[in-house]
């Protein structure tokens, strides 16, 4: 048992948690694996109940693999499907391809997250799930988390990984929800982003990340497990109010690409109805906040367009998890470690969230997405070096 164990069972015993993790996507629920097989007392609110589908394109970087694999998850028996090309189209349907330098992998998050979820389980890891955080307080050198049943956790240390956009923004009154979303044409009064999402079955290949751009948004299409495809495009609201429901918009924007009109003409949907997400916004957040340290989303949403956000959520957990352990373990302060943390996400994090806001900008106006696609075809290495800028190296075990 490690030196701090005594004190962790009393004050596991008087209620007081080490480490309340607040949101249970992929940066929540590897931080509370991580800290809980490192012996600490956790416990993760998340507001939904697993396995449930999320708004994302499924593919993974490899960056992350030999980590994500590390962890227990074994992605060849849960069918991730592997991923070697690129493919992006223009709005007049132009495609161009190039293979992939590290490459990914296709897996949904439904089968994703309840795995992790499981092995959190397996590791000790209370859940308190269906509950919702509605506030958190700093005080005497400890937290209260008030959740939505009424009651209040207490905890040392609380890591924030409720994702892009939670009602605890604003409760913790964070700067970037008090400023209008901006959007990719910059302007800070324009509608921000919808998310929407289909898994389907469909003929098409299964090593290629297609990217098929469209007035105003882009469309993912990767391969999943199961034979199955994920389907994911980034709009405006702007788009949706104009023709009033999805699948008019589709009809009326999306199936000017040919490659999304073949799609949609033949695919077969398996679900009713697609899952869906409003305002999303990309704009630069702070990785600590409240004395809260931020991972995933909740620290920086990156463009669905650069295909690593997830990377960057494991990533940001795995560092995130490793700096509490030596907080909780009593090796740094309160404000070594706040202070480490910051820069160390930005020195991660910084300039791939940059690089992906200038990319984002070329795509969905049509005219200068025709330029890029032309562009990028006339130069295929300008296409991998903006790959490799908004990726990281594969990370360490
Ligand atoms: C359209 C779109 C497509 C994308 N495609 C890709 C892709 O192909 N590849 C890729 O790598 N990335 C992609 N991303 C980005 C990726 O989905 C995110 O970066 C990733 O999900 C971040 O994980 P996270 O753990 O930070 O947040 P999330 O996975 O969003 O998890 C946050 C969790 O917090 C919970 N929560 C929120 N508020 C509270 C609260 N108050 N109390 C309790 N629980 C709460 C939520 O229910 C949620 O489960 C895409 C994003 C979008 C919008």
């Amino acid at each position: 048992m490690p030196a701090f164990g005594l004190l962790h069972r009393l004050s596991v015993y008087y209620g007081m948690q080490d480490v309340i993790v607040i949101g249970g996507g992929l940066a929540g629920l590897i931080s509370a694996l991580e800290l809980a097989r490192a012996g600490h007392a956790v416990t993760l609110v998340e507001r939904k109940t697993y396995p449930f589908h999320k708004v994302c394109g499924e593919y993974v970087s490899n960056e992350v693999r030999p980590y994500v694999e590390s962890l227990g998850v074994d992605l060849q028996a849960l069918g991730a499907t592997d991923i070697r090309r690129f493919q992006v189209s223009a709005p007049s349907g132009r495609l161009l391809e190039s293979t992939l330098d590290l490459g990914g992998f296709g897996i949904s998050r439904y089968v994703l997250d309840y795995e992790l979820y499981q092995l959190g389980l397996a590791a000790g890891v209370q859940f308190r799930l269906g509950q919702q955080v509605e506030g958190v307080t700093f005080s005497t050198d400890k937290f209260g988390v008030a959740l939505s049943d009424g009651t209040t956790l207490t905890s040392r240390l609380v890591l924030g990984t409720f994702g892009k956009r939670s009602k605890l923004d604003k409760s913790l009154n964070r700067a970037f929800v008090r400023q209008p979303a901006p959007t990719h044409r910059g302007s800070a009064n324009q509608s921000p982003y919808i998310g929407v999402k289909y898994h389907v079955r469909a003929d098409l290949p299964d090593d290629v990340i297609a990217l098929h751009n469209f007035s105003d948004g882009y469309c993912g299409m990767s391969a999943i497990e199961g034979g199955k495809y994920c389907v994911c495009y980034l709009t405006t609201r702007a788009n949706l109010r104009r023709y009033g429901n999805i699948p008019d918009m589709e009809r009326a924007i999306l199936h000017r690409n040919p490659h999304l009109k073949a799609l949609f003409s033949t695919a077969e949907l398996l679900y009713d109805k697609p899952e869906v997400i409003t305002e999303i916004s990309f704009a630069p957040k702070r990785a600590v906040e409240g004395h809260i340290l931020m991972a995933g989303d909740s620290a920086g949403l990156i463009t669905p367009l650069c295909g690593n956000g997830m990377a960057m959520a494991i990533h940001g957990a795995k560092f995130a998890s490793e700096l509490s352990n030596a907080f909780l373990q009593n090796q740094l302060t309160r404000s070594e470690l706040e202070n480490q943390y910051q820069r160390g996400w930005s020195a991660r994090f910084a300039r791939r969230l940059w690089v992906g806001r200038n990319v984002q900008k070329l795509f969905g106006r049509p005219w200068l997405t025709e330029a890029g696609a032309w562009a990028f075809g006339a130069f295929k290495p300008a296409l991998r070096t903006v790959m490799r800028q908004t990726h990281g190296e594969v990370i360490g075990v």
